[in-house]
Formats: structure tokens, sequence, C-alpha cells
């Protein structure tokens, strides 16, 4: 079986890796600056027709870019946008407009409103798909992970069709044996979803590694019985603060696979 190693550390054989996508593999935090503004600017434009002063607009632009995460270097790693589904955006905002003295109804309807006018503008914007860079040399450990014969996988909170747009962006489908979406139940951070990956590739939990830049990646897998945790934090302008790891990748140039055996050390 092939084994990872982490600089020159041995971290033992593996049948499988398991990759989150945004901040791991893709360079995410362009797409959801324009993505959080997006929603901001439709957010306050829609409050605009409801009259709402600019004591108001001012208040629901600092609450919603907070509940974002969007900084004025960009996002944060950890927050809402960064590591949250849609849905749970959707219902942080919704939670924002209650805050504006929205009821439930409206604000959910209103938060729905926003976000379908968001997806409508950036899929005539961006047809095919919104183009994300992989973040550097995640090419080359995929195929290099492939060609060891350790499955990879993406375990992600983007949709089906998102990770699938991903993956045909940068030719990856031939060395991604698997995927597992918000649109899969359970969802991620949800023990299960680790297991239901694992399971749909006939692959043993404690056989297989978890990489990740958020704690709730790394906590879902060790919860879950993984092998191995390993945070990555070169995917944002601010380094995330994990907790959850056992090791710590700084680049993908410090992780290869190897087919032969190493001695140990
Ligand atoms: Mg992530």
């Amino acid at each position: 079986m092939a084994h990872l190693k982490l600089k020159d550390r041995d971290l033992g054989s593996f049948q499988g890796v398991l990759f989150d996508k945004d901040g791991t593999l893709s360079h995410s935090e362009p797409r959801l600056i324009e993505l959080a503004d997006a929603r901001i600017n439709e957010a306050l434009r829609r409050f605009r027709l409801r009259s709402a002063s600019s004591t108001v607009l001012r208040e629901l632009e600092d609450l919603l870019a907070r509940t974002y995460g969007r900084c004025r270097e960009g996002i944060i790693p950890d927050g809402t946008l960064a590591v949250a589904s849609r849905h749970h955006n959707l219902l942080s905002t919704a939670t924002v407009f209650c805050q504006m003295n929205l009821s439930w109804p409206q604000s959910l309807l209103l938060a729905e409103e926003v976000f379908d006018h968001v997806d409508a503008c950036q899929q005539s914007l961006h047809p095919g798909g919104h183009p994300i860079d992989l973040l550097p040399d995640a090419a080359r450990l995929l195929r290099e992970l492939a060609g060891a014969g350790i499955l990879c996988a993406v375990i992600s909170n983007d949709t089906t069709a998102g990770i699938e747009a991903f993956l045909n962006q940068h030719q990856l489908n031939d060395c991604i044996s698997g995927l597992w979406s918000a649109d899969h139940l359970p969802a991620k951070p949800d023990p299960g979803a680790v297991r239901g990956l694992c399971g749909q590739l006939n692959l043993a939990v404690d056989h297989c590694a978890l990489i990740g830049d958020a704690d709730t990646d790394l906590t879902m897998a060790r919860q879950a019985g993984i092998g191995l945790t390993l945070g990555y934090v070169a995917g944002w302008h601010r380094e995330p603060a994990l907790t959850a790891h056992e090791l710590l990748i700084s680049h993908w140039c410090e992780l290869t696979a190897t087919t032969h055996e190493m001695s140990e050390t």
C-alpha cells in the first residue's frame, strides 16, 4: 500500500485521502469576496426599496459583512462564507434580516430572493461555472497520489455541480474517484459524511486521511474515526487558526506519495 510523506516524515500507508475543496484545493477567496459583496449589495438594494434609512443600511451592511466573515483584506477562513453551506449562509442571512425587525417568514423569503438573484447574475456572468484557480502544486499532488494507487476524493459543502465544474475546469476527473457534496446526506460537518464517502469508495475510514482548512472538517474526520487529520493553511490571505489537526501543511509541495516501503526512523 502506498505511503504518504510530509517533508521527510513517513506518515504511514493509506488507501485514500479525502480533500476539502474551498481553501484546500481551490483558491476560493476571490470568488467568495465577489459572492459576499454581491449578496450584501443586493440586500442593501432591497432594503433601500423598503425606504430604509442610511443608519439602518449601515447597520445591515456591517452585520452582513461580519456574518459572512468579509473583512477589509478578504474573507475570514473560519467564517460562515468560507466554511458553511449555501443553506447555512442563507439561514444566517435571514437571521440578520430578523435583527432588522423583519419577521422570520419575511426574512427567510427575502434571503432566498437575494441568494437566487445573485446566483442568477453569477450564472449569466459565468455560464460554464466561475473560474477558480487551483492552489499551487495541488494538481501534481492529486496525480501523484492517484498514480501511487491512493484513491482521492472531495468532501465539500459546495454543490455537486459546483464540485464537478471545478474538477472539469482543471481536468482532474481522472484522479478524483468520488465526491460528497452539500447535496448528499448527511452533509459536512456530520461525521456520517466521511463514513458515507469512504463507504461509497469501499475504503476503510481508519486507513484514510482527511485534509482540510477548517476545524469543522478535522473534528468531523476525527469523530468518524479517520486514520489521520492534516490541516492545510495556505489557502487564504490569513492563515486559518486550526486546533483539531495532527499535522499542518503549508504548501502542497510538502506532501508526496511513495509506493515503496520506507524504513522507520
Ligand atoms: Mg475549506
